[in-house]
């Protein structure tokens, strides 16, 4: 068997010959017509990869990949028939490996979805892709363990979530509209107070905790996860 491949796509005749396509490159192939449901069978770790349309019934596959980036590392290609940058962009910096703009040919289609499985399977790069890291701080996002110094730190799930969205941007400012975006979304639209005290949560629990200096901020802009120096004497 050559792998586990979840299909989310509205456009039936489309899943359908993608789906015997792949059957036919001896994949297991399971269809999803809607996001709600593309989600919630990408969440149960029955696949290898997720083929993800964008302009999905439901729930948007950029929303499904939001959702889905919260809990799994598992390979995301995104389908998109619309070619614009901003998909693009949107759906790889939320986190997609991969995306294909339709109409595609199917070796395309086959030779990103081997890729996206080869990299997975990269032996050394399959631990460091559940494992975030800054200085002395580690994070397992599939087994949800954060840990300073070997030592583990016990967060809230807003918690974690803000702490790893900081870590998977590493050295750079994240403002504190786009904090409250990907990590509350959007119904907390203007209260960004929010983002400052969970901020205080982390440092507390983090920086003042294990005497290091993560989370730094950028006055008037927001906030960035820096290499821990040792804390300035005196
Ligand atoms: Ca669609």
């Amino acid at each position: 068997m050559q792998g586990r491949i979840l299909l989310v796509e509205d456009e039936e005749n489309l899943a359908r010959m993608v789906e015997l396509e792949l059957q036919y490159e001896n994949y297991t192939v399971e269809k999803a017509f809607d996001g709600k449901t593309g989600l919630d069978r990408a969440r149960s770790g029955d696949f290898d990869l997720v083929l993800l349309d964008i302009m999905l019934p439901v729930m948007s596959g950029i929303e499904v990949l939001r959702r889905l980036r919260r809990e799994t590392t598992i390979p995301v290609i995104m389908l998109t028939a619309r070619d614009t940058v901003v998909d693009k962009v949107t759906g790889l910096d939320m986190g997609a490996d991969d995306y294909i703009t339709k109409p595609f040919a199917i070796e395309e289609l086959l030779a990103r979805i081997r890729a996206a499985l080869r990299k997975r399977e990269g032996a050394p790069g399959d631990v460091a892709a559940n494992v975030l890291t800054a200085g002395p701080l580690q994070m397992d996002t599939e087994r949800y363990e954060v840990t300073v110094r070997d030592t583990r730190v016990e967060l809230t799930r807003r918690e974690f979530d803000l702490l790893r969205y900081l870590l998977e941007h590493k050295e750079k400012v994240v403002s504190r509209e786009t904090l409250l975006d990907q990590v509350w979304g959007f119904d907390f639209a203007g209260e960004t107070n929010a983002v400052d005290v969970y901020i205080r949560f982390l440092r507390a629990k983090i920086d003042d905790h294990f005497a290091c200096k993560l989370i730094h901020t950028v006055r008037g802009v927001g906030y960035v996860i820096k290499e821990g120096q040792p804390p300035a004497a005196g």
